[in-house]
C-alpha cells in the first residue's frame, strides 16, 4: 500500500501542488468561478431568507436593529451578486490572483458572520417555535452553503464553521437536555459536512486537471494535425459508414483538383474511381481492393489506387483505421492519404528493367524464361507453340575486331531488323551474347516455321554499315516445336540448342529442326569431351598432310599438317568435330604442343626444301610457354626453323594484339615462318596486316569455291584479285585453298596467285601416304592436266 500521508492529501483538496504558479492561478480561476457562478442564488437566498426572518420578530425585538441587520445582509448580498456581474464575461479558465480569492472568501465569511450573529440577537427573543425556525435555517444555510462553495474549500468550510459556531453558541445557552444531544449531532454533522466538502472539492479539482490535460492534448494534436496539412504532401480524410467523406481537408480536395465543398458528403472510392473513367482491369481490381478492405472495418494500411489529376496518371496511397464512437460502435473512417507516384515509377520502371534487355530494348533472358514456363505451367497450359533459337554466325569476329561498341551497335542493329518481322503476339528475347529467341505461340507448321526463319535471316543478311566497314550478319536458327518435342520449358530450349548447334556445324547461315538423332550427336558430343583427354595419353591423334604447290611451276612446296583422331569405335574423326571442343576445355594447348612436335619430326625425314605448316589455335599462342614448344620441337626433331610455317587466324591477331605482336617477332626472329590462314572471313584492317610479322596470306576456300561457278558471279573474282595485289604489294605470299577444280587452279594462276592446296591437287593423306605422295610427285603432269 503506498505511504498515505494526510498532509499531502488535504492539500491535493485544496490545490494542484504540483502545478507551476501559472497553472495554479487558472486553477484558481476555475474553483473561483465555480462559486462565483453560485453567489446571484446564495445571494437572493440570504436576501429571502433575512427578510423572512427580520418579519417573523418584527415588533418582538428593535425595529432598528432587525432594519439594519436586513440591510446588511442585502449588502453583503448585492456585494456578491456585483462581484459575479463584473466577472460573468470573463473565460472560466482565466488565471484569478490568491488575493481576489481571499476578498471572495471574505464576503462568504461576512454573509456567515452576519447570518450567525444576527440568529443570536433573535435567538434570545425566540419561543420554542422561533428556535425551531432559527436553527432549521441555520442548518439548512450551513447545508446549502457547504455544498454552494464545495469547490473552494476555504470558502465552504468557513462557511459552515462560522454557522456552526454559531449555532452551537445558541445550543449551549439553552438548559433543556434536548439541546446537548443537538450539541453532538451538530458536532457529527460538521464533520460529515467538511469530509464532504473536502471530497467533493478534491474531485472538482482532479476534474479540473484532467480537462487541462485533454485540452493540452487537443492543443498539440491540432498543432500537429495543422503543421500537416500545412507542409506534408499527404491529406488526412474522413467518412461515415456509408464511406461518404466528412470535414474534407484542403489537401484533399486539392489533390482531387476541386473544391472542398465540392467533395462534401461525396463517396470516397466512387469519387476517386470517376477520376479515370477508362480504367485497364488491373487499376480497377485496384479500387475493389480497397473497397473490400472498407468493408471489412479492420486497419489496414498502403493501399495503392491510380487516380487521373489534370490528365495526369498519379497513385496514391491509403491508410486508415476505423472510427468507433464511446460505445465501440462503427462509425466510419479516419486515415491518412499520400501521393506515391514517384515510388511507383520507380518500383514500375525497376520491374521493367528486370525484363528487359537494356541493350536492344527487348525481352531478356529472364522474361524469356518466365513467359517459356508459362507454356508449360501446369495450372494453365498455354497450348503448343514454336521455339526459334538465333545464334550470329560472325558476332564474335565483329566484336573482335572492330570492338564493343561496334557489336554493341550491330546488336541493337540486329533487334530493331527481327521486330520488324516477328508479329506482335510472338515474343522476341535477347538471351544473351549473340543469341536471339523468338517464342511464338500456337500452332505453327513445319513450312510457316521455315519461313519465318528464312524471312528473319533474310531481314539480317542486308549489309550493315558500321565505322566505314561493310558487315554482313548472318544467323544460324535452330527450331523446336512444344509439345511435339518437348514436354518442358528446359526441355523446349534443349531441343532447340541441339538444333542449332546443328545448324552452325552444317556451315553458316542454316536453319535447322530438332530431330531425335540431333539428341543423339548431343549426347556423342559430351562424350567427346570426356573421351577428349583420354584419347592424347593413348596417343590417339594422328597428322594427315595435305601438300601445297607453286601455281607458276607447279613445284611442291611442303605440306599442311591436319590433325585426325583414329576413335576406337568411330574411326577417323574429323578436326571440325573436335578442335572446338578441344579449344572449350583447354586441352588444344597440348593437344596443339603434340601436333607441332610430331609435325616437325615428320617434316624432318622429307626432302630438305619442303616446308610443314602447322594450325595454331589463339588459345595456344596466347599461352605463356608457346615460344619454349616451338624451340623443343625444332630441337628434339632437328628440323630448320625456315622450314616451319604457323597458321594464324585473324582473331588470333585480334585477341590480345600487344602479346601476340611480341609473340610473333620472337617467333620471326628465331626464321619460323607466319601465314595468315582463312583470309577474308574476319575483319582484318590493312593497319594490322602492315603492323603484324607475316609472311603469307591463305585465302579462304568460301571465295575460291565460287571462283568458277556458272552463274558468273564476278565479286568473288574481284575479292581475290584484290587479295593477290594487297598481298604482291605487301611483299607476301599468297596460297589459295580448297581448289578442287581444275578451273579454279588455271584461275588463279592466271589471277598471279603464288601457292594452291586443295582435293584437286591431293586429300590429306597419313604420313606413309605422303612420303609416296613426294617420290611420285611431277610438277609437269600437274601443268598439263
Ligand atoms: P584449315 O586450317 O582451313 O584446313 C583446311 C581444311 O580444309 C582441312 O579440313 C582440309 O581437309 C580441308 N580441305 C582442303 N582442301 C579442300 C578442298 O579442296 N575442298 C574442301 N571442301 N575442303 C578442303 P580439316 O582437315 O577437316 O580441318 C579442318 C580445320 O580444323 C582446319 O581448317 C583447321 O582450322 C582445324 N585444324 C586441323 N588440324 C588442326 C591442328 O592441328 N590444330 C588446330 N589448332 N586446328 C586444326
Ligand atoms: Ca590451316
Ligand atoms: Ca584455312
Amino acid at each position: 500500500m503506498p505511504n498515505f500521508q494526510f498532509t499531502d492529501w488535504l492539500i491535493s483538496c485544496w490545490c494542484d501542488p504540483a502545478a507551476s504558479a501559472e497553472q495554479a492561478a487558472i486553477l484558481r480561476g476555475r474553483q473561483f468561478h465555480a462559486v462565483v457562478r453560485q453567489l446571484p442564488l446564495s445571494s437572493i437566498g440570504n436576501t429571502i431568507s433575512a427578510l423572512v426572518l427580520a418579519s417573523v420578530f418584527w415588533g418582538q425585538l428593535d425595529s432598528w436593529v432587525l432594519a439594519g441587520w436586513t440591510l446588511l445582509v442585502s449588502a453583503i448580498a448585492l456585494g456578491n451578486a456585483g462581484l459575479w456581474w463584473a466577472r460573468r464575461a470573463v473565460l472560466p479558465s482565466s488565471p484569478v490572483s490568491v488575493r481576489a480569492v481571499r476578498l471572495l472568501v471574505a464576503g462568504i465569511a461576512a454573509s456567515a458572520l452576519a447570518f450567525a450573529s444576527m440568529s443570536g440577537y433573535l435567538y434570545s427573543a425566540a419561543d420554542g417555535d422561533g428556535r425551531l425556525l432559527l436553527t432549521a435555517v441555520l442548518a439548512a444555510f450551513i447545508g446549502m452553503g457547504s455544498w454552494m462553495y464545495s469547490c473552494l474549500p476555504l470558502a465552504s468550510i468557513l462557511w459552515s464553521c462560522i454557522l456552526c459556531a454559531g449555532l452551537a453558541v445558541l445550543f449551549s445557552s439553552r438548559p433543556e437536555a434536548v439541546y446537548t444531544y443537538l450539541m453532538g449531532l451538530l458536532a457529527f454533522y460538521a464533520l460529515v459536512v467538511w469530509s464532504t466538502t473536502l471530497l467533493t472539492s478534491r474531485m472538482f479539482l482532479n476534474g479540473l486537471k484532467f480537462e487541462a490535460e485533454i485540452e493540452r492534448q487537443n492543443q498539440l494534436v491540432g498543432l500537429l494535425l495543422h503543421d500537416f496539412e500545412e507542409h506534408a504532401s499527404d491529406w488526412l480524410w474522413e467518412t461515415d459508414r456509408q464511406g461518404c467523406l466528412r470535414h474534407v481537408s484542403q489537401r484533399l480536395a486539392q489533390a482531387m483538383g476541386v473544391s472542398p465543398a465540392g467533395l462534401q458528403g461525396q463517396h470516397l472510392v466512387q469519387r476517386m474511381a470517376a477520376l479515370s473513367p477508362h480504367m485497364v482491369p488491373a487499376h480497377a481490381a485496384m479500387f475493389r481492393a480497397l473497397e473490400k478492405c472498407l468493408a471489412q472495418q479492420q486497419p489496414f494500411r498502403g493501399m495503392v489506387v491510380p487516380a487521373r489529376v489534370a490528365g495526369q496518371l498519379q497513385w496514391w496511397s491509403l491508410t486508415a483505421k476505423p472510427l468507433r464512437d464511446s460505445a465501440g460502435l462503427w462509425q466510419g473512417w479516419r486515415g491518412v492519404g499520400s501521393d506515391v507516384t514517384a515510388a511507383r515509377q520507380r518500383e514500375l520502371e525497376m520491374a521493367r528493367l528486370a525484363h528487359i534487355d537494356t541493350l536492344t530494348g527487348l525481352a531478356n533472358r529472364y522474361q524469356f524464361g518466365k513467359r517459356l514456363a508459362d507454356y508449360f505451367a501446369p495450372a494453365q497450359p498455354a497450348g503448343p507453340c514454336t521455339l526459334l533459337l538465333l545464334d550470329l554466325d560472325n558476332f564474335k569476329t565483329v566484336n573482335d575486331s572492330l570492338g564493343h561498341a561496334v557489336g554493341d551497335q550491330l546488336l541493337q542493329t540486329v533487334a530493331l531488323r527481327l521486330q520488324s518481322v516477328v508479329d506482335p503476339l510472338a515474343l522476341l528475347a535477347r538471351l544473351g551474347g549473340d543469341e536471339f529467341a523468338v517464342l511464338v505461340p500456337g500452332v505453327l507448321e513445319r513450312p510457316e516455321a521455315e519461313r519465318l526463319g528464312t524471312q528473319l535471316q533474310a531481314a539480317l543478311a542486308q549489309p550493315w554499315l558500321a565505322d566505314g566497314h561493310r558487315i554482313a550478319v548472318q544467323a544460324s536458327i535452330g527450331v523446336g516445336f512444344a509439345p511435339a518435342d518437348a514436354d518442358t520449358a528446359e526441355q523446349l530450349l534443349k531441343v532447340c540448342d541441339m538444333a542449332l548447334y546443328a545448324a552452325k556445324a552444317a556451315g553458316r547461315y542454316r536453319l535447322r529442326f530438332f530431330e531425335p538423332a540431333l539428341a543423339l550427336r548431343a549426347q556423342q558430343h559430351l562424350a567427346l569431351l570426356s573421351d577428349l583427354g583420354l584419347a592424347l595419353q593413348r596417343g590417339e591423334f594422328v597428322l594427315h598432310y595435305q601438300p601445297q604447290v607453286d601455281l607458276a611451276s607447279g613445284a611442291l612446296l611442303g605440306f599442311e599438317a591436319l590433325v585426325r583422331w583414329q576413335h576406337p569405335l568411330r574411326g577417323l574423326v574429323s578436326p571440325l568435330d573436335f578442335i572446338a571442343v578441344a579449344e572449350e576445355s583447354g586441352l588444344i594447348v597440348p593437344l596443339g604442343a603434340w601436333v607441332l612436335r610430331q609435325a616437325c619430326v615428320d617434316a624432318a625425314g622429307w626432302p630438305a626444301h619442303l616446308r610443314v605448316a602447322v594450325n595454331v589455335s589463339a588459345l595456344q599462342l596466347g599461352h605463356a610457354d608457346v615460344l619454349a614448344v616451338v624451340d623443343s620441337a625444332l630441337q628434339h626433331s632437328g628440323l630448320p626453323s625456315p622450314r616451319l610455317e604457323l597458321e594464324i587466324t585473324e582473331s588470333t591477331l585480334m585477341h590480345d594484339s600487344q602479346a601476340v605482336l611480341e609473340v610473333l617477332h620472337a617467333l620471326r626472329d628465331k626464321g619460323v615462318r607466319v601465314a595468315l590462314d582463312d583470309f577474308g572471313t574476319g575483319y582484318s584492317s590493312l593497319a594490322y596486316l602492315r603492323s603484324f610479322p607475316l609472311d603469307k596470306l591463305k585465302i579462304d576456300r568460301s571465295f575460291v569455291s565460287i571462283l568458277d561457278r556458272a552463274d558468273g558471279d564476278t565479286s568473288a573474282a574481284a575479292i581475290v584479285q584484290t587479295i593477290v595485289q594487297l598481298a604482291q604489294a605487301l611483299h607476301l605470299d599468297t596460297t589459295a585453298e580448297g581448289v578442287e577444280t581444275a578451273a579454279q587452279f588455271t584461275l588463279l594462276r592466271r589471277m598471279g596467285c603464288a601457292q594452291a592446296q586443295g582435293y584437286w591437287i591431293a586429300q590429306p593423306m597419313d604420313a606413309a601416304q605422303t612420303r609416296r605422295f613426294m617420290t611420285g610427285w611431277s610438277a609437269k603432269l600437274l601443268l598439263s592436266l
